[in-house]
Parts: structure tokens; C-alpha cells; sequence
């Protein structure tokens, strides 16, 4: 298939929680925490499947991004709440 199914809820989410963890300091950054977050958010966040061309997901991206960048935004803040409490590692 030439054209891949994306969900663009994804990057949306991604790039909320770039600046969401941009703005709080006490949040573990590390991988681990970051997608525990990212998996959780995106449960509880409808998925926006686009067809993409190859370098073509980013355009669409830039359009739609802004539209659902507050719903990520309070989805994030959830998970983050839920992560720190009970992270997937021992506290650093
Ligand atoms: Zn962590």
C-alpha cells in the first residue's frame, strides 16, 4: 500500500506533551514516563486516522494540529497526574 492509515492524534499529542513537560519542571521526562503518558492519553482521545502519502502527514498535520491540541492538552495533564503517582520505574 502506498498510502499508510495514520492516526494523527499521535503527533498531536507528541508535540502537546513537548510543551506540556517544557512548562513543568517536577514530571519525570524519561522514555518510559513519556510514553506511559502518551499511551494513556491517547486512550481517552478519540484517533484521527488520515491516509498519508510519504512526507505528506505533516502538512495535514500543521492544519488539523491546532484544532486538537487543547483537547491533548487537558488528556496529558490527566495522564501526567496519574504517571507521577505511581511511575513504571523506582523514583530517580
Ligand atoms: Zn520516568
Amino acid at each position: 500500500m502506498r498510502i499508510k492509515l495514520y492516526n494523527m492524534m499521535e503527533k498531536v499529542v507528541e508535540d502537546a506533551l513537548a510543551d506540556v513537560l517544557q512548562q513543568s519542571n517536577h514530571v519525570c521526562d524519561c522514555e518510559e514516563c513519556k510514553v506511559d503518558i502518551m499511551a494513556i492519553a491517547l486512550n481517552h482521545l478519540p484517533p484521527k486516522y488520515v491516509g498519508t502519502r510519504k512526507g505528506e502527514v505533516f502538512t495535514k498535520l500543521n492544519t488539523l494540529s491546532n484544532q486538537f491540541n487543547s483537547d491533548a492538552v487537558i488528556e496529558i495533564t490527566k495522564a501526567i497526574d496519574i504517571v507521577n503517582k505511581k511511575p513504571n520505574h523506582e523514583k530517580l
